[in-house]
């Protein structure tokens, strides 16, 4: 049997969260990012599901979040992504931490890691995060959201996830077999010091990183904590063909769901790392035009019928909007 295609990278990243008005106003109005999509988690219509990406919602740039007021507080451990980290152009650190300053964002010294420059924080529901320098072509198929930062500053989509994995190396295996390249191990920094940070290249350019870590320490899934991680495939053929690998390889992967935005297959990687592969169609386009994308409740499928209900359930959000500027006029 031939071997799949080789994923691009990361498709999206979901986490959960606690207060939901905590979470759009962390994530737009510091951080920048677009709301994209205002939508339910399809396996808990109660809760909200809430997509950040770059203005266009391209592949490789959406973190999305299950907020719930109640969520118990998660804490990161074995198993999960216990850190996820987005494109920044190179020399905006600077500009990255006086944000921080004037929002009141603790952030950890930068340090170098692989020949890059890594600002950690976390967001307000302890969620590892951090911003990695690199250089932005022109080319870029990343579109930045200018609402709330300005372009030549604006995050560029993911950088790369890291895994804590209590036995790396079936893990470093099936990556392989997804399609990613090990380029190199080095000695860990900010995380877990001692401990050997390994990692794995996809084709890219948005999400193209995977890095490793062995650890053994306990997690909880909980607020401030990421539920899963979704690899690209862009096609049905190419993620058929991604699943059926992970098939051979004992994993177990689901049957292809349809998520409204994108199809899915899931399956947990060798240490409980909940992993996704999602396919580019039909995108966030499908049912908001470009220019209203992420401005109203949008309840897929078989939940439309259901809107009064799920609404009535849901705790209001307001969307963070620049204040007009009357002094530029
Ligand atoms: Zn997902």
């Amino acid at each position: 049997m031939s071997d799949p295609t080789p994923t691009p990278g990361l498709h999206h990243v979901t986490c959960i969260a606690g207060d939901p008005q905590q979470n759009i106003d962390f994530w737009v109005e510091t951080l920048g990012l677009r709301l994209v999509k205002q939508s339910v988690n399809q396996d808990d219509p109660s809760t909200y599901h809430f997509f950040f990406a770059d203005a266009e919602g391209t592949p490789g740039t959406s973190m999305t979040f299950f907020p719930h007021a109640n969520a118990g507080q998660g804490k990161v451990g074995s198993g999960q992504v216990s850190r996820t980290a987005f494109r920044v152009p190179e020399g905006t650190l600077d500009y990255w931490e006086s944000r921080f300053d004037e929002c009141g964002v603790e952030y950890d010294e930068r340090i170098e890691r692989f020949g890059e420059t890594v600002l950690q924080f976390e967001d307000p529901d302890g969620l590892p995060v951090e911003l990695v320098e690199v250089e932005v072509s022109e080319d870029d198929p990343t579109v930045p959201w200018t609402e709330f930062v300005p372009e030549e500053h604006a995050i560029r989509g993911f950088h790369s996830v890291t895994l804590w994995l209590a036995d790396p190396e079936p893990t470093h295996e099936l990556l392989e077999k997804m399609g990613l390249e090990n380029v190199g191990t080095e000695q860990a920094q900010g995380d877990t010091p001692g401990d050997q940070r390994t990692r794995f290249e996809a084709s890219g350019p948005v999400g193209k990183y995977v890095d490793v870590l062995p650890t053994v320490s306990g997690g909880r899934q909980g607020a401030g904590t990421v539920h899963h991680v979704a690899f690209q495939t862009p096609t049905d053929e190419e993620q058929e063909a991604m699943r059926t690998m992970v098939s051979r390889e004992g994993l177990r992967p689901s049957g292809q769901i349809d998520r409204h935005w994108f199809r899915s297959v899931y399956f947990r990687e060798h240490s409980g790392v909940l992993f996704e592969l999602a396919t580019k169609e039909p995108g966030y386009t499908t049912d908001e035009p470009l220019e209203d994308l992420g401005g109203h409740l949008v309840l897929p499928g078989k939940f439309e019928s259901r809107r009064e209900q799920i609404e009535a359930g849901l705790p209001d959000v307001t969307v963070p909007e620049p204040e007009t500027a009357e002094a530029d006029d």
